[in-house]
Formats: structure tokens, sequence, C-alpha cells
């Protein structure tokens, strides 16, 4: 070891002074492209000037040095919300709260919500109670469209599984972008296509769940946002309860969200159960009657690491393990970013919702009522009508895009 060390430290010396040669030989290079190019300094030298650290730039001497050009600000002229000059994309820092209207740029952008309260405009979540009233069921001119698609995952029998799914894509879907990901669960008896193609009759208005999103996009009400819909089987009253959860869980975590993540742009930056848990503020899970059970076993005990948002509709109370996970461990490293329970003047659920509210808020003392946590209910009753409306609901509460 000794023997080795004059040797070592030689061999250091020599390195230190070929490095600084090189450093100064950058450096000399940097300053004659600077004097070189002048004034209309290409966008590619000014990157490499910036690579040289200060220390090596003080130790060569400088002649004259140019001064770096100072940038005078773009006096951006928006369009779009994109700048014509610099294509800077507006952030939308502020908005009016009634018009939405961007202060900066002048376009209509949705609220903004952080805890119950719009980050642009600082205005409380404006809740709507009928979308029918509200005349936002439906009479988009951009409308996005439904597409279908097999996903397959192998389940712990070690069984192949294929099944289809429908998934929402908004108007305008560029796959440079990300958008979050709502996961609609129907109820007893109904199938894919329930919740965005079944029409539904409301005194004159006749409205399906695509009618209904194409309009709230189009009205910046809501973020545009991919919808998927799957089909489940029916849960209330079966013997197989527990199997029936357990194989939709599973199918939600190794089929449909890995399929979505790897097809279309969500803000997952791979299709792992990992990679969307990082990402799991910008997906919900969103059931009705049949599916809220879902929405609460599947979603908020089996996949809660998956999903920020969860919000079960006109579904019944909250089965006490879920209440003893959301007291756990496992909840406080999965917080709930947005808990939404919906339920109808003249639903027959309608003391079974506020109940599972209530549980839910007692036992997760990070559950704060009309902040991340909101009990609503719509002038209808245990249908659409109400679902939409909640709908509606979640999905401004839940996403800005
Ligand atoms: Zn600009
Ligand atoms: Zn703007
Ligand atoms: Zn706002």
């Amino acid at each position: 070891m000794e023997k080795e060390k004059p040797h070592g430290e030689l061999l250091q010396k020599v390195l230190l002074v070929v490095a600084l040669f090189m450093l100064a030989l950058a450096a000399v290079c940097a300053a004659l492209l600077i004097t070189q190019s002048g004034d209309e300094m290409p966008q590619e030298t000014a990157q490499g000037v910036m690579m040289i650290d200060d220390e090596t730039i003080e130790t060569v001497p400088t002649e004259d040095p140019t001064p770096a050009p100072t940038r005078a600000p773009c006096e951006h002229s928006w369009k779009d919300g994109v700048c014509t000059l610099c294509g800077e994309h507006c952030p939308h820092p502020r908005h009016q709260a009634e018009s939405r209207i961007c202060t900066d740029c002048g376009e209509r952008v949705v609220h903004s919500f952080v805890n119950g309260q719009c980050r642009r405009c600082g205005s409380k979540p404006f809740i709507l109670d009928d979308i029918v009233d509200a005349g936002l069921a439906g009479g988009a001119t951009r409308c996005g469209e439904l597409q279908k698609l097999q996903y397959s995952y192998t389940d712990s029998n070690h069984v192949a599984v294929r099944k289809d799914m429908s998934v929402y894509v908004p108007y305008g879907y560029d796959p440079q972008k990300q958008y979050p990901v709502a996961l609609l669960i129907h109820g007893y008896g109904g199938d894919l296509g329930t919740w965005m193609e079944l029409r539904n009759h409301f005194g004159t208005v006749n409205v399906r769940g695509i009618d209904v999103v194409d309009r709230l996009i189009e009205e910046d009400w809501i973020a545009p946002v991919l919808i998927v819909s799957i089909d489940t089987p029916n849960l209330s009253g079966m013997s197989d309860y527990n199997s029936r959860v357990a194989k939709v869980s599973e199918e939600i975590r190794y089929g449909v969200l890995p399929t979505v993540c790897a097809r279309y742009a969500t803000y997952a930056t791979d299709n792992t159960s990992a990679g969307i848990a990082r990402a799991r503020e910008h997906f919900a899970i969103i059931g009705a009657s049949d599916g809220a059970l879902y929405a609460v076993e599947s979603g908020l005990r089996d996949n809660r690491d998956l999903f920020g948002v969860f919000a079960p509709l006109s579904g019944l109370d909250i089965p006490a393990d879920i209440l003893t996970v959301q007291s756990g461990e496992w909840a406080r490293q999965y917080p709930i970013r947005l808990l939404f329970m919906g339920t109808g003047q003249t639903d027959f659920n309608r003391t079974q919702v506020l109940l599972a509210y209530v549980h839910m808020l007692e036992a997760d003392a990070s559950l704060l009522d009309g902040q991340n946590a909101f009990h609503h209910i719509c002038d209808s009753g245990h249908s659409f009508r109400s679902w939409f409306t909640d709908l509606a609901n979640v999905l401004q509460l839940a996403f800005d895009g």
C-alpha cells in the first residue's frame, strides 16, 4: 500500500492538470462562440454556455466580454390560452368567480378546488342539485367519443380473463397532455353501457351520460377527463358477495387501470400499480346504487392506493371492516383526496348514505366536511337524474386538468 502512495499522488496531479487544461479549453471555446455569434445568439449556443460552471469562467482571462443578452419579458399575446409570440401556455392563475374567465388570457377555465376552495378565484364550490334544472344535461356541439377495448389479466387462480370496457375520450384529446381518469360502476342489473350510453328520459329531456359529460366539458364546468365503464356482477344480497368483490378488485388493479394507462395519456408515469399509486389523486372511482358498494369495497378498501377520489352514490352504510381500515395505518399512507357521498331527496337509501358519511368522518380525522369530504342530497331520487348531477359535482371538485 505505502509503495503505491507516491505513484497515486503523481497520477492525481497529472489528472488535475489535464482536467484544468480541458476546462480552460472549454471556456476559451465558449468565449469564442459568444464573440462570434453576436446579438443573434442561437438557442443552442446559449444552452452550451450555461453548462460551463462559474469557477472555470473566473480562471480564464477575458478581454471585453460580450454582455449576456437580456431578454425583455414577453408581452404575451394570447390565443386559445397559448401565447402567439413565445408559445407559453397560460397557467390561468386567476379567473373571475362567476364567468370563470381567466384574468390573464381571457379563456374560460374550470374552477380548481383545493380543500373546498378555488385556487383561481377563492370561491366555494357551487354544488348542483339537479343537472336538468341547471341546463347542463346535454346539448354540446363538441363531442367526445366512446372507444370499446378489451383488457386481459391473469386472476389469482392463474386463469386468463378477457373482458370489454368502454372509454370516453374527450373532444380534442391530445396524447401529449395528461388526463384524469374516472372509473364508473353501474348499478344492479346494469352493464358497461349503463352510465354513458343508456338513454334516460327526464320529463322532456332525453339524455345519455356521454351527452352530459360532453356538455360539462364544453361549458368548462369540469376538466376534460377519461371516463371508463366496466361490467360488474350484481352484489346486493348475493351469497358469494365476498368472492364477487375480490374478483372485481383484482380486475380493476390488474386489468382495467393498467390497460387504460398503457393506452391513454393519464397522469400515471407507467402502468404498474406503483406508477398509478403515485398519481392516485388523478384517479376516481364512482359507483351508483349497487356500484356504490363496489366503490367502497373494491375502491376504498381493496384499491385505496390506486385512487384518490371515492364517490359512492346512493349506496348503503359503510361496513365495519372498512371503517377499521379507514382508521388504520394503510389509510394514513393513502389519504383520501376527495370523498363524495351523494343521494336523492326521495332515495330509499337516503338515511343509509348519511349514516355512511357520518361513520366515515368519525373513523378518519383527515376527512373534513366541505373541504375533502362532501355529503349531498340531489333534488330527485334513486335515479340517474341524481347520479348525473353528482357526477358533475364530483368531477368538478376532483379534477382541474
Ligand atoms: Zn409570450
Ligand atoms: Zn389564462
Ligand atoms: Zn374559481
